[in-house]
């Protein structure tokens, strides 16, 4: 019986299989295990120690390291400044307090409760285990999840205790695939979780191995492990790879990975991980209900915020923020906003084995919509077609490599996160990674050390940063003679990504009253400009004396410069932070520089 079969054998289980290599030796043990201990063939309750990260069944426990370390001290009746403690509350630094297991909050709890515990197990069964472990997942408060916590201690030793705490941060760390292990249980569980995401589904529904289940596809109400993309390299590596096929490059929006079930009036959100954040019903729900024409329908998405005032998407990092607010009632001008890429089911039917051209037609009809709250990402024509029209371009039909590397660059500049390029013709595959969609983003490497460059122009942005200044060109100084300021700056790059909203306004509020429109032909003097140097910002810095030091870094490839005036550039160049502690005049020197790119460190 599985449920009556001690914790000590899974313990034990557990310890061979992190020992051993081979991964053939690892899936024997564990089928040995399913045939010997789970007779009744009644799987979850082992499986579900076993995957722990799969399992929702249970809610979240509310205990991630830090909070874990001060309730098992508490646990322990341990002095919050004795040596143990801090070890503890100091588990991820190494030095003597640690020692060998920093870093692995598991192993230095577990050589704390070694010195308390003892050795001898407490004989805990696997039913006891699942029990306790619910009252932790529904205690409401730290008081409460420390008594749960003294209760395991009592009835384990110090062994069981570790893996315990590993099943609460959901990593055992086995080094074996949660593939393997769903491939040991039954040949199609994989698969079936994949459509389902219920642990306890798949255990129930596969209990006899030599059985095959017809594959299943999706449902409303489940969630679905979500199709995946592939990092390529660069622009031409995609071309490569999706070739002879037609293809659809869409900006990645950096927001949160959202799944949208409409069964009627009823709504869930699931994220990548499965869990229904149904803090998003309150800013969203009656929209979504409003504005899909159907019943019944799966969307795929992003969720973003979308802020009112400045008519753009919020950076990423407040959704949660807005969530409660919208549930709190609260006035602000930041708003939930849903970003539908495809669709899956509608009606009464899966559209995932349909090609992804059908999918975005399918979503054209049965999504209404709205401006700033629930958008549709569908290509429209080429990538021309967008700048004629004015419009960010978000999503384009791509015809080569070059229209790629071009949106590429320009959605960078637009301190976007990257792009996902897709082949049309492809079905959608749950949990697939296979290169059906392939993503680019910028490598940011440190160029060794910092680049400090002065903002000497500004460009307007567009899209979410439209209206204002939004990037800014960079410069170094031409080497000024000892004990003297630069006199002349050269230009470097444009740079837009790297700063917060925030930071970005307070740089930009402290230049405006400094930016300048010069004629094309004859820049401000103390900016040199040399033949080849086709770049000019929208705005130039009328004095450098009042401007900004900015720390960059950038992709370790350097590229040799055509628009700028310095010999080189950089490739997708990020600001790291604003120097407000420098003075203008300790702006890198060109030849500085020069030395620092040919020194290896930048080519
Ligand atoms: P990353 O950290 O790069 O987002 P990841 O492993 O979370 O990686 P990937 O599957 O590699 O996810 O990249 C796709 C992710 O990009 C999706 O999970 C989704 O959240 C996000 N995304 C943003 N815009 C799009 C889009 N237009 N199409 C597909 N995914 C998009």
């Amino acid at each position: 019986m599985t449920e009556l079969t001690k914790f000590s054998v899974l313990c034990s289980l557990f310890t061979w299989t992190q020992r051993t290599k081979a991964p053939a030796k690892k899936r024997a043990k564990f089928r040995k295990f399913l045939d010997n201990f789970c007779t009744d063939r009644n799987y979850f309750p082992a499986i579900r120690l076993i995957l722990p990260n799969l399992d929702r069944e249970r809610g979240s426990y509310g205990l991630k390291e830090s909070v874990l370390a001060t309730s098992l001290i508490d646990a322990l009746g341990m002095a919050k400044d004795s040596h143990d403690a801090l070890r503890l509350v100091n588990w991820r630094k190494g030095g003597a307090k640690t020692g060998a297991n920093a870093g692995n909050f598991a192993l230095v709890a577990a050589e704390v409760l070694q010195l308390r515990q003892g050795t001898a197990s407490g004989g805990l069964t696997i039913k006891e285990l699942n029990d306790l472990l619910d009252q932790l997942s529904s205690s409401e408060n730290r008081g409460e999840k420390t008594l749960v916590l003294s209760t395991l201690i009592q009835k384990t030793n110090a062994l069981e205790m570790k893996w315990i705490i590993m099943i609460i941060l959901k990593d055992l760390k086995l080094g074996i695939s949660e593939r393997s292990i769903f491939h040991e249980f039954h040949p199609d569980a994989e698969d079936l979780f994949n459509v389902t995401c219920d642990l306890k589904l798949v255990c129930e529904k596969l209990r006899d191995r030599n059985q095959r289940h017809k594959r299943q596809d999706i449902e409303v109400g489940k969630a679905v492990r979500p199709q995946l993309a592939k990092r390529v390299a660069n622009a031409a590596d995609a071309w490569k790879k999706l070739h002879g096929k037609e293809v659809v490059a869409e900006c990645k929006f950096d927001g949160d990975r959202i799944q949208i079930h409409k069964n009627g009036t009823e709504i869930h959100f699931f994220s990548r991980n499965f869990i229904d954040h149904s803090e998003y019903a309150h800013g969203m729900s009656e929209i979504i209900i409003q504005n899909i024409l159907v019943d019944r329908c799966i969307l795929d998405g992003e969720m973003l915020v979308w802020d009112t005032s400045l008519n753009r998407f919020a950076e990423f990092g407040s959704n949660q923020e807005i969530a409660k607010a919208a549930r709190d009632g609260l006035e602000s001008n930041r708003q939930l906003c849903y970003v539908a890429f495809d669709i899956l089911y509608f009606g009464d039917t899966s559209v995932i084995h349909q090609t992804l051209k059908e999918r975005h037609e399918i979503l054209r009809k049965v999504v209404k919509p709205l401006k700033g709250r629930f958008e549709i990402l569908l290509p429209n024509g080429g990538i021309n077609n967008h700048r004629s029209s004015g419009e960010p371009c978000w999503s384009f039909i791509a015809h080569n490599a070059e229209e790629v590397e071009r949106f590429f660059k320009e959605t960078i500049e637009n301190r976007e996160e990257g792009i996902v390029v897709k082949d049309l013709s492809s079905k959608w595959e749950p949990s697939d990674r296979s290169g059906k969609w392939l993503k680019l983003k910028p490598d940011y490497v440190h160029a060794g050390s910092d680049l400090d460059v002065l903002i000497i122009g500004g460009y307007y942005g567009s899209g979410r940063h439209g209206g204002e200044v939004a990037q800014f060109l960079v410069g170094l100084a031409e080497r000024p003679s000892p004990n003297t300021h630069p006199k002349r700056f050269i230009s470097l790059c444009r740079v837009g990504t790297g700063l917060s909203d925030d930071e970005l306004e307070a740089v930009v509020t402290k230049l405006k009253p400094y930016f300048r429109k010069y004629p094309k032909t004859s820049p401000p003097s103390f900016y040199q400009v040399t033949n080849h140097s086709k770049e000019r910002p929208d705005v130039w810095v009328d004095s450098p004396e009042k401007s900004i030091i900015l720390s960059v870094t950038s992709d370790i490839r350097t590229i040799e410069s055509e628009a700028f005036a310095a010999p080189y550039s950089l490739r997708f160049p990020r600001i790291d932070r604003v120097r407000y502690d420098k003075d203008w005049h300790e702006c890198l020197d060109v030849q500085s520089f020069i030395e620092l790119v040919q020194s290896g460190n930048g080519t």
